[in-house]
């Protein structure tokens, strides 16, 4: 069967793509200009030439109709394209292409998905979040009110992650008000995966470490290029790897009980120090790059700040996710992840 995946080029993306090839499914990976297959292209060049992986341009996603050729075909759906650049002026910028790429997906497929079984959603817990000051965990029956207050309220002077929060919650709220309008009169269904801070090796070729996305920067910047701060080795959210993650969406496209519901995916909490802490036992990978702040633990990362506290304030509870989609779905470890990261930067040669 052939799955479509938006916005395929992207780092969670190309992590399904993979997921899905070798699983046997064929896949149709969305794009918004042919230049942007260059890296699909070179790293699964063997499913290429073998006509189980293909692209459709979709050059702007907001346009009305977008997707109506996509979709044809088709047996699932997993809609990951959304704007992740934390950095907006007016609001706008990122809900408006986070909420019509989302109500066009739907719409192309409510005309032409004849095949269609599922449309998974690549949401966020920015959808869920809330700024605690005691410990908390928090389930998908959760929604984030602050950051939509708060962008609602301040418009262009929220802060700008509240802005990107927005932008997630609106784009998963229409996901569901199209679904609940349409459900009696489709043959598809649909869920939403919900990750926190994503991380672990990628698989698009960044010739360097300024081209990562910007979760995976997040972590080279904090773990190993900027001598760590009591404020930021204490930083403290949650995550989860790349790959599981890439798992967990082909499994909600499989398993009967995803269909009509919000799955967190999460592996638990981490504070940086955490990751610096197992990354320091680790010989430095590092060919080219030499920070002052490398040199004096005798080729070894760096240890950080290690008496920095770590409260781990919000947890995500991940137990629904485990249960509907089936003890195939494991959560790797930090030590596992972090030895990945390091293996991923020597190949690439940085
Ligand atoms: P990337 O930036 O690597 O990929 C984003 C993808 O979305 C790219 O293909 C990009 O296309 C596409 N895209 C962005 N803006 C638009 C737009 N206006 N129109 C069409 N396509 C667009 O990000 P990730 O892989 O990290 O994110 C994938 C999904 O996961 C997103 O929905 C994000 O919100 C969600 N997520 C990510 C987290 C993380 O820590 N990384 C955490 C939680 C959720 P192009 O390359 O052409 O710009």
């Amino acid at each position: 069967s052939k799955v479509l995946v938006t916005g395929a080029n992207g780092y969670v993306a190309m992590r399904i793509v993979d997921q899905l090839l070798n699983a046997g499914y064929s896949v149709r990976g969305t794009i918004r200009t042919l230049d942007k297959s260059k890296d699909l292209r070179q790293r699964f060049s063997d499913f290429v030439e073998a006509g189980k992986l293909e692209f459709a341009v979709v050059e702007d996603m907001g346009n009305d109709g977008a997707f109506d050729d996509a979709v044809k075909d088709v047996d699932g759906v997993i809609h990951t394209a959304s704007p992740v650049t934390i950095i907006a002026d007016n609001p706008e910028e990122v809900i408006k292409p986070a909420v019509s790429g989302t109500l066009n997906i739907l719409e192309s497929a409510l005309k032409f998905g004849n095949k269609l079984k599922r449309i998974i959603l690549t949401s966020s817990t920015a959808t869920i979040f809330s700024p605690v000051t005691q410990p908390t965990v928090l389930n998908e029956t959760h929604w984030n009110t602050v950051a939509v207050e708060e962008v609602e309220r301040l418009g262009r002077e929220a802060n700008s992650f509240y802005k990107y929060m927005t932008s997630k919650v609106y784009a998963e709220k229409a996901f569901w008000n199209f679904y609940d309008a349409h459900k009696t009169d489709i043959s598809w269904d649909v869920s939403a995966i919900i990750p926190p801070y994503i991380f672990g090796p990628a698989l698009n070729i960044f010739k360097t470490p300024s081209e990562q996305n910007a979760s995976t920067k997040l972590w080279w910047d904090n773990v190993i290029a900027t001598p760590a701060t009591p404020e930021s080795a204490s930083f403290a959210k949650c995550w989860v790897d790349v790959r599981d993650l890439a798992l967990a969406h082909m499994l909600a496209l499989q398993k009967p009980d995803a269909g009509g519901e919000r799955l967190l995916i999460s592996a638990g909490p981490f504070t940086y120090q955490d990751w610096i802490d197992i990354a320091s036992t680790h010989r430095s990978p590092l060919k080219t790059h030499e920070f002052p702040h490398h040199k004096e633990f005798g080729g070894y990362l760096p240890k950080g700040c290690p008496d920095v506290k770590r409260d781990y304030l919000l947890i995500y509870d991940n137990a629904k996710g485990l249960k509907i989609l089936g003890p195939e779905l494991k959560y790797r470890t930090m030590e596992e992840t972090t030895a990945d990261i390091l293996k991923d930067y020597a190949a690439r040669g940085w």
